[in-house]
């Protein structure tokens, strides 16, 4: 209907160690605090920036280990989830990897996803002395897989971080609009 939902689900997903609970804190509360541990959660969160108060709650997720579960994304986390911003580390090639698969996995392994808004973070961009993925290379993929790309430090830049989750927002919106 034409009533706005008011509310939206974020799934953060990627490998371990890129990034995902520092871009989650970064967001929440501005800061970078350097360690994170590894603790799965879900964040409630009024973000009030575009003049219109959105209640958001964002699963900070873990990748699971190679014995608990052949897929790394679950179908309740797909179906909980109104969009997905995917990580990997600029600095970690199979981080890359990673995303890669899990986009495959959301696109195809599920009807109703086949459209959710995705976009997809090379973080760390701050250690660019150490960055094994090109920009343009993050660019192409997230073009050819129709998701937005950034690429962000969650370790140097709030704003950047902010960026990428007012887009997610904004696609969000969008999506529902469309239904
Ligand atoms: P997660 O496993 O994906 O949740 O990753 P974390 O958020 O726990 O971060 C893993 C490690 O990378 C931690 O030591 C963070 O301090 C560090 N880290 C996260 N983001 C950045 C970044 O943008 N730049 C740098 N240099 N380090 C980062
Ligand atoms: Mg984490």
């Amino acid at each position: 209907g034409n009533q706005q939902k008011v509310e939206a689900n974020i799934l953060l997903l990627g490998a371990e160690n890129v990034g995902k609970s520092a871009l989650t804190v970064r967001f929440l509360t501005r800061r970078f605090i350097g360690e994170y541990g590894d603790i799965e959660s879900i964040y409630s969160h009024i973000d009030k920036t575009d003049g219109r108060e959105i209640s958001l709650n964002i699963w900070d997720s873990l990748y699971p280990q190679s014995c608990e579960s052949t897929e790394s994304i679950s179908d309740r986390q797909l179906h909980w989830a109104d969009g997905v911003i995917l990580v990997y580390s600029i600095c970690d090639r199979s981080s890359f990897q990673v995303v890669q698969q899990q986009v495959q996995l959301i696109r195809q392994n599920r009807k109703m996803s086949s459209s959710i808004p995705i976009i997809i973070v090379g973080n760390k961009r701050d250690l660019l002395h150490q960055r094994a993925v090109p920009s343009e290379e993050g660019q192409l993929f997230a073009r050819s897989a129709d998701c937005g790309f950034f690429e962000t430090s969650a370790a140097e830049t709030y704003h950047g971080v902010l960026l990428v989750f007012h887009e997610i927002l904004d696609l969000i919106k969008e999506s529902r609009a469309l239904k």
